[in-house]
């Protein structure tokens, strides 16, 4: 689909279009079509653009991932038909490992996933060798299965797009989770240690920029209240509404 660019909604459908090539080319499975139905209505509700609140949320995340011994990003469908590019490039500026960790797994998936992260500059990737397999206790689901040089062993691992039951698990395994999630209100944002309320492809990119800026004093323990921060997300939605309803 061709959308012209003075559309007024030109940048969610682009991102629409390439969630949907993504399900044709065999990454995203129907539920990921449905969860990010979610996440556009949500954008939606926060303005389609990046919050102060988001944008501090994104420093603690730098901050985080940078000051981490073995940080992982775990990579689901939707996650590499949007942002495959950005999630070599945060893995180059972070020392990050790459994961691929999927609900619905299947071997076809995790080598078209593979490829596409490839294609992109990735060198190795996690997740896809059974002698490393590893499992996460009380996980239901093909998630539980991990590896062991990678979530398995990561002291912080980045989980965009995630579900709650697996942030839940991740958390009361002792990782610290930094999540994407464009509802402040969902299951993965309250569990989260830090949650980034908002889209993705936009957050990816602030946040390699922000790694590569870190400077030495940012690079210090510095508390980050989720709680707090999601409040404001949800403030930000709760106005959005009142001034629709006004207008
Ligand atoms: P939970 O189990 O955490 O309560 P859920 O059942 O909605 O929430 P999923 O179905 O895995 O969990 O949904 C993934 C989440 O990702 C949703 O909250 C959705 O708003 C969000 N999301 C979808 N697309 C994007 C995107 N492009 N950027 C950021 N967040 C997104």
């Amino acid at each position: 689909m061709l959308i012209p660019k003075t559309h007024p909604r030109a940048a969610s459908l682009y991102i629409r279009e390439k969630l949907v090539q993504g399900f044709r080319d065999g990454l995203v499975v129907e539920e990921g079509l449905l969860a990010h139905g979610r996440g556009e209505m949500f954008d939606y509700l926060i303005g389609e653009k990046t919050s102060k609140t988001a944008y501090k949320a994104i420093k603690a995340a730098a901050r985080a991932l940078v000051m981490a011994k073995l940080p992982v990003i775990s990579v689901n469908g939707n996650i590499a038909a949007l942002c495959p590019k950005e999630i070599v490039e945060l893995s180059k500026v972070t020392g990050a490992k790459i994961e691929v960790n999927l609900f619905y797994a299947s071997e076809k998936r995790k080598k078209v996933i593979t490829q596409a992260l490839k294609k992109n500059g990735a060198k190795e990737i996690l997740g896809i060798t059974p002698k490393f397999s590893k499992r996460i206790p009380k996980l239901d689901s093909a998630r539980r299965i991990v590896d062991k040089r990678g979530i398995f062993s990561a002291d912080v691992v980045l989980v965009p797009l995630e579900d709650g039951d697996r942030t839940i698990t991740l958390k009361k395994f002792g990782k610290k989770v930094i999540t994407f999630d464009l509802n402040p209100m969902s299951r993965t944002s309250q569990t989260a240690d830090i949650t980034i309320v908002d889209n993705v492809i936009r957050g990816m990119k602030i946040l390699i920029d922000t790694c590569k800026k870190l400077s030495k004093e940012d690079l210090v323990e510095k508390k980050f209240d989720n709680k707090k921060n999601l409040k404001k997300s949800i403030l930000i939605i709760r106005k959005n509404l009142r001034k629709m309803a006004n207008a």
